[in-house]
């Protein structure tokens, strides 16, 4: 939560939301565990040969009108868009029934996009999606085969694709766009991919904000606000995950086995290793790489043996992610510098703090057992508040009046001191890293650096 400044507030005081300068010694390791059981009720497409570029597109010609026809016989409501037919036995009355071809026209687009296909040569590619309350009745229509598992909330089928109906019209749209991911990916691309990219991308190419009254699909990959994503809950899990030491790493992740019913957490996970991978700019280039290649069992291999991947720094980046993983999370400002930094000088050194970042690393060594004095300066801009007048900048010291602490302290950090001044002794030797508490979402809004001094006290 942000506190609110108490009011009246003159413009010129320096208010300290939750700020407070954190610094803390290198990454510990941390022994993550958790088995994943879980998910995914995908069906393979035909994978392309290793080496060979995607294939073309099945132009195996996918004709709806037979199911179109069978849904009107038995009495079900028919929506139709450009890509997708939706077959459903929901009253008539339910709420946003009816823009759900039109937020799937507009989301094909983003999925054509992602995958550097051109919405023009696939203007005649067509999904076939049925909502169901009471699956007899589908069943009965000839519309649900008896060949297709009992899933739990959906399952995707090359161009058909089935779920089960939600109470909260948001999440029921994001679970149709998810098989709508699914469909599009296993038929324009024959999408074989292992379980957490299978997974991980249809939950990160579903993920959006909705404007109402427009009916507006905006892909917000990780959501700006909770609000956009009603029920979703996906950055609420990971947080839970971390609170309960049972965040995967991201081996664990990438070692998802496929299940029918796959669990929130699974979902989430998955989703989390794709939107580290797809917007963190140590991995973008070579994610973007991998997945113009052939979608196939070898991805993560090829994923993982491209120019340039660390596995080392990727599992560490992946633990960072989930660590600090918030609404409004950029990846671009979160990143974090691992390098090993130089060697404090015996007359010590200052470094340099951005309010606009996450953890930033020092670039000074510590010694494992030493004490050390830090002592921080400067005042920094660390959100806004939209007032009726304006915009009213949040200031902050160093010292902060830490109302509390912004999502408590990181685990996998160890940290070591906070406020103006410290002194603290080393618990291993590596480089200091420090930044200033806030959320990720004010990152945006905050301006100016501080100054800390760092000297060894021993001497
Ligand atoms: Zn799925």
């Amino acid at each position: 939560m942000l506190f609110p400044p108490p009011s009246p507030i003159p413009e010129s005081s320096v208010f300290h939301p939750q700020a407070g300068l954190s610094l803390c010694c290198r990454l510990a390791a941390g022994v993550l565990t958790l088995t994943l059981a879980l998910f995914s009720q995908w069906q393979p497409g035909r994978a392309a040969e290793p080496g060979q570029p995607p294939a073309r597109p099945d132009r195996a010609r996918f004709d709806p009108r037979p199911l179109v026809a069978r849904a009107r016989a038995a009495g079900l409501q028919v929506f139709q868009g450009t890509h997708l037919v939706l077959l459903t036995d929901c009253l008539p009355q339910a709420a946003g029934l009816a823009e759900l071809p039109n937020v799937f026209d507009q989301a094909f687009l983003v999925w054509c996009h992602h995958y550097g296909l051109k919405p023009d040569d696939y203007a005649d590619w067509q999904a076939c999606g049925c909502l169901i309350v009471d699956r007899e009745r589908f069943r009965r229509a000839g519309l649900l085969p008896e060949r297709l598992p009992d899933f739990a909330n959906g399952y995707c089928d090359h161009h058909r694709f089935w779920l089960v109906e939600q109470s909260n019209p948001a999440y029921r749209r994001h679970l149709f766009l998810h098989e709508g991911v699914h469909a599009f990916t296993a038929t324009l691309l024959n999408l074989n991919t292992p379980t957490w990219y299978t997974e991980g991308i249809a939950e990160w190419l579903a993920t959006h904000r909705f404007v109402e009254g427009q009916s507006q699909f905006q892909h917000t990959p990780i959501p700006v606000a909770p609000d956009d994503v009603e029920q979703l809950g996906r950055i609420e899990m990971m947080r839970r995950l971390r609170q309960s030491a049972e965040a995967p790493s991201l081996e664990q992740v990438f070692a998802l086995k496929p299940t029918l019913h796959g669990t929130i957490s699974s979902y989430a996970s998955a989703w989390a290793a794709v939107a580290l991978l797809a917007e963190h700019p140590r991995y973008q280039q070579v994610f973007a790489a991998t997945e113009r290649q052939p979608l196939d069992s070898s991805f993560t291999r090829r994923l993982t043996s491209q120019p340039g991947w660390n596995a080392t720094t990727a599992s560490r980046d992946f633990d960072a992610f989930t660590a600090d993983l918030d609404y409004g999370f950029e990846c671009e400002r979160m990143a974090i510098d691992w390098s090993v930094g130089r060697q404090l000088p015996a007359t010590g050194a200052t470094a340099t703090v951005t309010a606009t970042r996450g953890w930033q690393n020092s670039d000074w060594q510590l010694e494992a057992g030493r004490r050390y004095r830090l002592q921080a300066s400067g005042r920094c801009r660390v959100g806004q508040l939209q007032r009726a007048d304006g915009l009213l900048d949040l200031e902050s010291t160093a010292a902060g009046i830490s109302l509390d602490w912004y999502r408590g302290r990181p685990p996998q950090f160890q940290i070591l001191a906070e406020g103006t001044a410290a002194t603290f002794t080393a618990a291993i030797d590596g480089p200091l890293f420090l930044k200033i508490n806030n959320r990720p979402a004010n990152l945006t809004m905050s301006d100016g650096q501080l100054a800390v001094d760092i000297v060894s006290v021993d001497d």
